[in-house]
């Protein structure tokens, strides 16, 4: 689970991370009101204003009705609120939205961290991650803060630095100053950047999290070491044991059909085609997909029912596929293993009564236990439900479909 950059600021501090302060907002006013207040906490006159969606390249982003980019600085206080209301509402497209963009609904007032001093502010990159390969976390740091990493990594794969931790007995001192060593730091810096890596790490495990990315990391004039910006993921399999943090969930930046998918216990994923596929098994959702494909569709969606499909969980699906207007035909395909054909395809018939007239054939593929009883029940509901036993035979009726569509 992803969040916002102001969560994920609070999140690190509460371990002792320092971070570029701020205050969210959600308008002009409250915008002002932000500022006044981060004027009082901190000293600042110059503040930076930054959308918050679920995707970065903001400060190259710009936003569509107004032209403003993503994060920008006020160097006044009294232009705080009208560049705020540039962002406020509008549509941010940066290279990680696509060309559709995100609504923004916050912004994060934010102190000015970049002030002149006895030297130049200096940008780093820190990320800490779980590496499947080695089975177990890597930190990954480098000089070129600021910039797109990819383009780094791709580059000048020399400029990564890269520490593994080994589980058995975590991050060790030694470690964390030879990254600080390797970025080339000393006196006080060196010694901000140990803390700052320690806390983080810290934070990483102790909110189970999947990937942090700080990018950049600042070192400041006065050698201090702060975090600018803040990606975390959050695992979402250890969610239940960090409620708070499950309460940081923004269902406005997600799809608003997977939300719904989700909370009928469905595994939904949305996707470009003219297919809608309903499965049950993640491994036989995927096999379908490719089946489509085969025969000539592409998969509207990926959509897992689990193990204990019934009628309202198909309802649930076909409610949920319909509401897609690509979707030109769709595909069941279910094979009765813990669940029973028979029961499923009433559990289709039924689910088809209740919705009411449905606009495009459906072809059922059931395989397994009753599979016969199974189709003699769908084709016989006087319904535009065609059944099917074989892949191949599905396949076959999905391209008739959509020749005839
Ligand atoms: P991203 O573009 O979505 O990754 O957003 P960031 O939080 O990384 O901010 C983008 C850029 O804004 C940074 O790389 C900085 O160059 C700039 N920026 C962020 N904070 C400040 C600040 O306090 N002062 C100034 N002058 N620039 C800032
Ligand atoms: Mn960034």
């Amino acid at each position: 689970m992803n969040i916002h950059e102001y969560q994920a600021k609070e999140l690190l501090k509460s371990y002792g991370v320092r971070i570029q302060e701020g205050i969210v907002a959600d308008s002009p006013e409250s915008a002002l009101e932000a500022a006044k207040g981060l004027n009082e906490q901190t000293g600042t006159s110059w503040y930076v204003i930054k959308a918050q969606i679920h995707a970065g390249g903001r400060g190259k982003g710009q936003i569509k009705e107004t032209g403003s980019r993503g994060v920008v600085l006020a160097k006044k206080q009294e232009d705080v609120p009208t560049k705020a209301a540039d962002i406020l509402g509008g549509t941010l497209v940066t290279i990680q939205t696509g060309a559709e963009g995100k609504k923004v609904n916050k912004v994060l007032i934010a102190e000015d961290v970049y002030y002149p001093g006895a030297s130049e502010p200096k940008e780093y990159y820190l990320s800490i991650l779980l590496d499947r390969g080695k089975g177990c976390n890597v930190i990954m740091a480098s000089t070129e803060g600021g910039m797109d990493i990819e383009e780094v990594a791709e580059k000048h794969p020399e400029k990564i630095i890269k520490e593994w931790i080994d589980p058995k007995f975590g991050l060790q001192g030694f470690q964390v100053r030879k990254i600080a060593f390797k970025l080339g730091l000393e006196g006080n810096a060196f010694k901000e950047m140990v803390k700052f890596i320690t806390s983080l790490y810290n934070a990483y495990v102790g909110s189970d999290s999947s990937q942090f990315e700080i990018n950049p990391v600042l070192k400041t004039s006065d050698d201090k070491i702060l975090a600018v910006d803040a990606k975390v993921n959050l695992d979402d399999n250890a969610l239940y044991r960090h409620k708070d943090l499950a309460d940081l969930r923004d269902v406005a930046e997600e799809d608003p059909l997977e939300v719904e998918a989700g909370k009928s216990g469905l595994n939904y994923v949305k996707l470009d085609g003219n297919v809608g596929c309903m499965v049950n098994g993640a491994g036989l959702a995927m096999a379908t997909m490719d089946m489509i494909k085969l025969s000539g569709g592409e998969p509207a969606n990926f959509l897992d029912v689990g193990g204990g499909a019934n009628a309202t969980t198909v309802e649930a699906g076909f409610r949920i596929i319909l509401q897609d207007p690509n979707v030109k035909a769709i595909l069941i395909n279910v094979f009765g293993g813990i669940v029973r054909c028979d029961r499923i395809a009433n559990g289709v018939v039924e689910a088809y009564r209740s919705i009411g007239n449905i606009p495009v054939p459906i072809i059922v593929r059931l395989q397994g236990t009753n599979a016969e009883e199974g189709a003699r029940i769908i084709d016989e509901s006087g319904l535009k439900v065609s059944s099917a036993i074989t892949l191949k035979e599905a396949a076959e009726k999905v391209k008739k479909a959509l020749a005839e569509s």
